[in-house]
C-alpha cells in the first residue's frame, strides 16, 4: 500500500514542472511504475446488459491499464442506470453485464485474479491483475444464495448499494432519502454470506447509519472503495455541495480503519493532481497509510451507453410530454 501511494505522489509532484524536467520525471516515474502494483480499486468497465447487445464493443482492457500505468484494476460495473427494473431483470443484467466482462477479459488475453496469492504472483509475472466487483447488490433480489454463484463465476469485491434502491434493498442509500432505518436484514445476510465466501465488502454508496450498522455485522475488513474526507470539499463550491453527502467524516474514517478496513479516495473533489494527493494526504493523517487507497471512479476502456427499451420508452415519453408542453404556449413564446 505504501508503495503504490508513493506513485500517485510521484505522479502529483510532476505538474508542478517545467516540460523538459517533467519529460524525464515521467520517464523515471514510468519505470517506478512498473516495479511497482499500482492499482484502482473502482474503474468502470462499461458493458451491455441485455442479451441482444452481447457481447458489446471489442474492448483492449490490457492496453487500456497499460496506458494508464495501471498494474491492477478493480473492474466494476452497475445494472441500475436504468430505473425502474421489473422483477427478475435486475439479476438478467447481472449476468449477462459478467458474461460480457468475461468476453471483455478473453479478447484482452487476461483472467480474473482470484485470491491475494495469485495478485503478487501475477504481478510478478508482469501481468495485470483485474479484480472483478459490483456496484450494487440489486442482483440478489432477496436471494443471498446468488453470492455463491457470483463467486464462483469470479466475483471478488461486493458493493452493497449503488444509485438506486434495489427492489430488494439492502441499505439506506446517501444520495436517497432514507426508507430502511440502515442496513436491513438482507443487507445483514448478504455482508455474512461474503465473509463466508471469502468476498470484500465494500460500503460506498451507504449512509452513515449504514455504515455504523454494517460494521456491527461485518468481523473482518470492509473497503470503501471510492469517497473522501467530509473536511476536504476543495475550491468548486458546486461540486463541494453535491458531494458532501457522498463523503465520510474523520470519525466514520477512524471506525472503518479499526476494523482492518481500507478507504479509496476519489480525484472528484481535486483541481490538480497535488490537490489529490493532498486530499489523500489528508486521509493517510487520519487513519494511517494502510488503510488507505486509490478509487478513481473513472473508466479507461471507451464508454459504452446501452440504449434500452426502457430508455426509449422514457425518452418518447419525455419528447410527448415537451410537445404537449409547446402546444399549450401562446405562439410567440415557444422556446
Ligand atoms: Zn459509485
Amino acid at each position: 500500500m505504501k508503495k503504490v501511494m508513493f506513485t500517485t505522489l510521484l505522479c502529483a509532484l510532476a505538474a508542478t514542472m517545467t516540460a523538459q524536467e517533467r519529460d524525464q520525471y515521467w520517464v523515471q516515474a514510468d519505470s517506478l511504475c512498473a516495479k511497482l502494483l499500482t492499482m484502482d480499486t473502482h474503474n468502470h468497465i462499461d458493458v451491455p446488459m441485455t442479451k441482444e447487445k452481447l457481447p458489446g464493443p471489442r474492448v483492449d482492457l490490457r492496453t487500456a491499464m497499460s496506458k494508464a500505468g495501471m498494474s491492477a484494476v478493480g473492474m466494476t460495473f452497475a445494472v441500475d442506470y436504468v430505473q425502474p427494473l421489473a422483477e427478475g431483470q435486475e439479476y438478467e443484467r447481472f449476468v449477462n453485464a459478467m458474461t460480457a466482462q468475461d468476453s471483455i477479459l478473453h479478447w484482452s488475453g487476461l483472467r480474473l485474479t482470484l485470491s491475494g496469492r495469485e495478485m503478487q504472483q501475477r504481478f510478478r509475472e508482469g501481468e495485470p491483475v483485474v479484480i472483478q466487483c459490483v456496484e450494487g447488490g440489486h442482483f440478489l433480489e432477496g436471494d443471498v444464495a446468488r453470492l455463491q454463484e457470483a463467486y464462483d463465476r469470479g466475483l471478488r469485491v461486493f458493493c452493497l448499494l449503488h444509485d438506486n434502491d434495489a427492489n430488494h434493498p439492502l441499505g439506506d442509500v446517501y444520495t436517497n432519502q432514507p426508507r430502511h432505518g440502515g442496513l436491513t436484514r438482507l443487507g445483514a445476510d448478504a455482508i455474512r454470506e461474503c465473509e463466508r465466501l471469502g468476498m470484500l465488502v465494500d460500503l460506498a454508496h451507504c449512509d452513515s447509519a449504514t455504515i455504523a450498522m454494517a460494521l456491527q455485522v461485518a468481523t473482518k475488513p470492509v473497503l470503501i472503495s471510492h469517497t473522501g474526507l467530509s473536511t476536504r470539499l476543495g475550491s468548486n463550491e458546486f461540486m463541494g455541495k453535491m458531494m458532501r453527502p457522498r463523503l465520510i467524516t474523520p470519525a466514520q474514517a477512524r471506525m472503518v480503519a479499526a476494523k482492518g478496513g481500507v478507504i479509496g479516495i476519489w480525484p472528484h473533489l481535486a483541481s490538480s493532481p497535488e490537490e489529490y494527493a493532498s486530499n489523500i494526504r489528508a486521509m493517510i493523517d487520519i487513519v494511517g497509510i494502510d488503510h488507505v487507497c486509490i478509487g478513481t471512479d473513472s473508466k479507461i476502456t471507451p464508454e459504452y451507453q446501452e440504449i434500452t427499451p426502457e430508455m426509449k420508452e422514457r425518452f418518447k415519453k419525455q419528447q410527448r410530454e415537451h410537445e404537449r408542453e409547446q402546444g399549450d404556449r401562446p405562439q410567440g413564446d415557444k422556446k
